[in-house]
């Protein structure tokens, strides 16, 4: 269908070498887009670019540390060289540590607000010039249930998602008639690297999102395909400044 057509359209997906950030970029590769896999790790970077070429789709990796603002302007620059525009930011790449604020350092508190939101900063700065050049954009952040509710043991997380609501919001307002849509996703509970840990270090979670979830199962990078190639698309061009769950209902259960 036209309106959710991406061919001719090149992607970045931050942290798109594994987890939501894959799910979220192999739905734009189907839906014809050129993918950019922009993660730290250069053995999943590759994994992934293979995973997207299967899908038809043109995929290359820059490998990337969200921490580092020169190497987010490297990232848009290395995008516009090799694959001559930029479309489509997604702003995926995220880390959680788990600890009460009471025990939490500043070292960690740094790290995690710097890499879940500093980041989504410092790359929508510098994919602005190059979409504001083209004549529009997408760009999508991704939040979480911790943008609306609070945890003990996610003092930095709940407030780096909380956060990029707010910086969504902004950057919604700010660019819109540039014809730059900016929204966030809110993940639920989703079956990733990053909750494998969680389950085991936090007991009874795993049954706890199960019985607060109405979908009554864990999400799936896979869940998240058509929610990007929505946002990413012109299907989503008079839609700005959202958060939308993707979380099969847990924000709506008691
Ligand atoms: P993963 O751990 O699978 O993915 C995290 C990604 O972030 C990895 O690809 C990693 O790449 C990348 N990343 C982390 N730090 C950096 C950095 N400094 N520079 C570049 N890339 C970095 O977890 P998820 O897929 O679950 O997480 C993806 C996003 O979804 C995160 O923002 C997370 O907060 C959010 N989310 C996840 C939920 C869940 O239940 N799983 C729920 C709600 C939100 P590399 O390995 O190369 O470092």
């Amino acid at each position: 269908m036209r309106l959710f057509d991406l061919k001719g359209k090149v992607a970045i997906v931050t942290g798109g070498n594994g987890g939501i950030g894959l799910g979220m970029a192999k739905g734009m590769a189907e839906a014809g887009a050129d993918i950019v896999v922009a993660g730290r790790n250069t053995t999943k970077n590759a994994a992934a670019v293979e995973a997207l070429g299967k899908l038809g789709a043109r995929a290359v990796a820059i490998e990337h540390d969200a921490t580092d603002e020169g190497s987010c302007k490297a990232l848009v620059n290395g995008t516009v060289q090799m694959l001559g525009r930029l479309d489509i930011l997604v702003n995926n790449a995220g880390i959680n540590i788990r600890k009460t604020p009471d025990v939490m350092t500043l070292d960690e508190w740094n790290q995690v607000i710097t890499t879940n939101l500093t980041s989504a900063f410092m790359c929508s700065n510098a994919a602005y010039p190059e979409m504001k050049r083209a004549g529009g954009g997408k760009i999508v952040n991704i939040g979480s249930m911790m943008s609306i509710f609070g945890a003990p043991f996610v003092p930095a997380y709940a407030a780096s998602k909380g956060g990029i609501v707010q910086f969504t919001r902004s950057c919604a307002t700010a660019w819109a008639r540039d014809n730059i849509q900016v929204n966030a996703i809110l993940p639920g509970w989703i079956d990733t690297d990053l909750t494998k840990r969680a389950r085991v270090e936090v007991h009874g979670l795993h049954d706890r999102v199960l019985a607060r979830t109405p979908a009554g199962r864990w999400g799936t990078p896979e869940d998240h395909a058509g929610i990007a190639v929505f946002l990413a698309s012109a299907a989503s061009d008079f839609v700005t400044g959202t958060a939308i769950p993707v979380d099969g209902g847990f924000s709506v259960s008691g």
